[in-house]
């Protein structure tokens, strides 16, 4: 049995003074953003899921929608409410946004017998994150350690990340493959946000209770009709996340996770997983903090120009470790053991913070239901009985 995750959510802060925006006032926050230059990007629905694209008002959120997950499974269905992040997450993540899937790093054109090289300026798009859940927060987070704190900063995401506001939203309805508590990554936002919110819907009432996380945010809050929490609304909000926190769909045991994964590197149960793996790169597709990359070169048939791209890449492909002749993880057994022996074990040694804040994304989007949770306790499982 895994063990039950250690919960200990934050009370909702007094002295950060919480605010109430009745649902009426809720676009006020939203054109409040735009009116300050802010590109809105948050969930709205497009083929059937739920995706993060450009938003012109609240009218563009899934309202009355929540989506279904299961091992390979995602489903939209119509609620009883009119919640407007009455869902879990989509397919997409903010990498999207801040670490795009493709990006052209120098174009070449040929002049007069040589080549003139232009690198690709950075982009410093103001956008405004609408919906991120507590559990994204700490994908950025762990972006912002790989991209941007590193020996190596990465321009392109630095100016991308600069202006970008963040307006999350506490999770009081987890999904099945969620497992963000036993991870400690939610579902209260803690940090690394402008403004919080925390949808509350009641019989006759739907308000959300907001807690500024910035002087930014603390300033908008101003600027729009709400007014201060009282006593009751603030218990309300908070009982409604502890709840949250006490459903979460899975677990992760965490304890000794690292040890556990690297004393067992020869271990069958990997071979096992990998009878089912198809090495597809779903999972890090998916995954928010994923960040591999390759580079592809192409040049005009005319041959008077060529560019540079960078594209997403995976550690499932063949190609990945490709070098002078050959690859150097040529099993689907040791993609999928380096895929979550990194993301479990090895990223604490490189980035002080486990690689998994426990989306359950790559549950959802497994076409053959690999569950990384049931991994990690199969292996703990299988170690307790060989050394029985
Ligand atoms: S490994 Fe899976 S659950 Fe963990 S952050 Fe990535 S997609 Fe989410
Ligand atoms: S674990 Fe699932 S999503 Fe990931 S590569 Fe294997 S089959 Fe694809």
């Amino acid at each position: 049995m895994a063990s039950q995750p250690n919960v200990s959510l934050k009370s909702v802060s007094k002295e950060q003074a919480p605010v109430i925006i009745d649902r009426a006032n809720f676009d006020a926050l939203l054109q409040a953003l735009k009116k300050r230059g802010y590109q809105l990007v948050g969930p709205t629905i497009r083929n059937n899921a739920i995706v993060y694209e450009t938003l012109e008002s609240a009218a563009d959120l899934p309202v009355g929608y929540t989506d279904r997950q299961e091992k390979g499974t995602y489903r939209l269905e119509k609620r009883s409410d009119k919640a407007c992040f009455g869902y879990v997450m989509g397919p997409q993540s903010w990498k999207k946004y801040l670490f795009p899937n493709r990006l052209k790093l120098w174009e070449a054109q040929r002049n007069n017998g040589s080549f003139s090289v232009t690198p690709t300026e950075p982009e410093t798009p103001r956008y405004a994150f609408i919906g991120v859940r507590p559990c994204e927060l700490t994908a950025i987070d762990i972006l912002d350690r790989v991209l941007l704190k590193g020996s190596y900063v990465d321009p392109h995401y630095q100016a991308r990340r600069k202006g970008i506001f963040i307006l999350a939203v506490n999770c009081t309805e987890p999904g099945s493959t969620c497992f963000c508590a036993s991870m400690e990554t939610g579902p209260q936002a803690s940090k690394g946000f402008d403004i919080a919110l925390t949808e509350v819907l009641e019989k006759k009432r739907h308000y959300f209770l907001a807690e500024s996380g910035s002087k930014l945010g603390e300033e908008i809050l101003r600027e729009i009709p709400c007014q201060p929490a009282a006593e009751a609304e603030i218990d309300s909000a908070a009982k409604a996340l502890e709840k949250a926190a006490r459903s979460m769909g899975r677990t992760l045991d965490t304890a000794g996770i690292k040890e556990l994964i690297a004393d067992n590197f020869d271990h069958p149960f990997w071979d096992r997983v990998a009878k089912r793996c198809l090495s597809c790169a779903n999972c890090t597709m998916v995954c928010p903090t994923c960040f591999c990359t390759t580079v592809e070169d192409t040049t005009e048939l005319a041959g008077n120009k060529a560019a540079r791209v960078r594209r997403w890449d995976s550690c499932f492909t063949l190609e990945f470790t490709y070098i002078h002749g050959g690859s150097v993880r040529q099993t689907v057994m040791s993609r999928y053991r380096q895929w979550m022996s990194h993301k479990l074990g090895r990223w604490y040694d490189q980035f002080g913070i486990s690689g998994c804040v426990g989306c359950g994304r790559c549950i959802t989007w497994c076409p053959v239901g690999i569950d990384i949770t049931e991994e990690a306790r199969a292996l703990r499982e299988s170690k307790a009985k060989k050394s029985v």
